[in-house]
């Protein structure tokens, strides 16, 4: 399917895009012009916190064919203060950020067509003691059952990943080899280089050449690694 959508690419639906983002603030339209030009029939809006979420439903009021919002809160959060080079210092989620999330997204159902991003991301610069993982899990433990209860999709990074054939090979791979005992080779890479690491490091690089492409500064790319 992906394949022939590749050689006739007679449309496509972009399902993650952060268009609330300030970047887009005085261009949206342009960009969502640029986008159905280039047969972009719909494009699926996350939120990253609560306070986005008046603004995704906002973009979707004013855009009603074209945007499609989910809402939910990501693992990472802005502290709304910046460092040195004027990049936003993140932190991980915590249970105070989930409150009234709950409340606003059963009140939107209607308008809605999913819940994110949401997701895990245990990075230790971010995440930074137990506490702040058992958070995390919980507040995403909880948009997993919010999203079960009104039988919503998800978007999230964790899912998405851990669908992919690649996901699946690397964990193949590591099966095999604890089943096998570790291995001197196997020390190495556990000391340096991770196959989740690498991958990680590969989807960087195209992600640097994407929004390098598109003269996006790095500082908007939401991978924690960036
Ligand atoms: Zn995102």
């Amino acid at each position: 399917m992906v394949e022939d959508l590749n050689r006739n690419p007679r449309f496509c639906i972009d399902v993650h895009t952060h268009l609330t983002d300030g970047i887009f603030q005085l261009t949206i339209n342009d960009v969502i012009e640029r986008a159905r030009a280039s047969n972009v029939k719909a494009a699926i809006v996350v939120s990253e916190s609560i306070s986005d979420f008046e603004p995704v439903l906002n973009l979707c009021n004013a855009y009603p064919t074209f945007i499609l919002p989910c809402l939910g809160i990501h693992p990472i959060q802005s502290t709304g203060s910046k460092d040195e080079r004027g990049i936003d210092i993140k932190r991980s989620v915590n249970l105070k950020d989930y409150e009234g999330v709950e409340k606003f997204i059963e009140k939107s159902l209607e308008t809605i067509g999913g819940i994110g991003e949401i997701g895990l991301d245990f990075t230790p610069r971010f995440c930074k003691s137990n506490d702040d993982k058992e958070q995390q899990k919980s507040v995403f433990s909880k948009q997993v059952q919010l999203a079960q209860k009104h039988d919503l999709p998800i978007r999230s990074t964790v899912l998405a990943h851990a669908k992919t054939e690649k996901h699946a090979r690397a964990k193949r791979k590591n099966c095999t080899d604890e089943e096998q005992g570790p291995s001197k080779k196997q020390k190495t890479i556990d000391l340096t280089k991770t196959v989740s690491s690498e991958e990680r490091n590969n989807i960087c690089k195209e992600l640097v050449s994407a929004f390098a492409a598109a003269n996006t500064p790095l500082s908007k790319v939401d991978h924690p690694a960036l």
